[in-house]
């Protein structure tokens, strides 16, 4: 079996994450699992909770039979650290099977400031999706460990069951959920090729991102 996981904030889930989601599950021939994090460890408390963000992933999800939601990270407490994500996982894996984090370049330029980064690698192999303008990691510590675990293409990371990374460039969804936040914020409706329409009107629905103010 081989196992791909996508983690994020998802506030909101927008088709950035799903259309990079789709072309990685075709790309590597096997359903993409998308993770929401609880209480992300890097960034300001998200705006929607976690219940709301999770509820936005399944429907963003449900008619598409080759990406799956798990709500563990969601479930657990404390905060999301990756490290601790990979390591559950694993543990209902048997060793010979493959296990693919998946991350954006923005992500991964970050790495060397996550709860036991390097240590990631001893349950995981890395997919950095590269991002529009994103710029290779500049920390020296991280470049090297980079550059150690390197592979060429995508597919070779299918010959191991963890310890290696890889790079891929997908089709590009300019889209940020910051963006749409913002868009919420200043009264309009994002237009459609950003989200799902599921997703809009659940926001409307339950008057996130500011939306009652306007
Ligand atoms: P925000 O704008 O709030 O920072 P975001 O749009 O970057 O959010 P996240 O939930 O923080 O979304 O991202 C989760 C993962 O998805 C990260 O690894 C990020 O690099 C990746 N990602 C975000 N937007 C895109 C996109 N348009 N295309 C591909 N990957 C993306």
């Amino acid at each position: 079996m081989v196992k791909v996981c996508f983690g994020g904030t998802f506030d909101p889930v927008h088709l950035g994450h799903i259309g990079s989601a789709i072309a990685l599950s075709e790309l590597l021939s096997v359903p993409v699992t998308l993770l929401p994090n609880g209480r992300p460890s890097h960034r300001n408390k998200p705006a929607a909770s976690a219940q709301q963000r999770l509820d936005m992933l399944r429907l963003a999800c449900a008619d598409k039979p080759q990406l799956l939601v798990d709500s563990r990270e969601i479930e657990r407490l404390g905060p999301s650290y990756t490290y601790d994500s990979v390591k559950s996982i694993r543990a209902e894996m048997d060793a010979d099977e493959v296990l693919i984090w998946c991350l954006g370049a923005d992500a991964f330029a970050q790495l060397h400031t996550w709860h036991k980064w390097r240590e990631l690698l001893q349950y995981t192999h890395l997919l950095v999706l590269q991002r529009p303008g994103s710029l290779e990691p500049k920390e020296v510590d991280l470049l090297a460990f980079w550059q150690q675990h390197q592979v060429n293409q995508p597919q070779q990371l299918m010959a191991s069951p963890k310890g290696a990374i890889a790079t891929v460039r997908l089709p590009q969804f300019a889209v940020s959920a910051t963006a749409i936040r913002q868009h919420f914020e200043q009264g309009t409706i994002p237009p459609e090729h950003m989200l799902p329409a599921e997703v809009v009107h659940y926001i409307m629905a339950q008057n996130l991102y500011n939306l009652e103010t306007n």
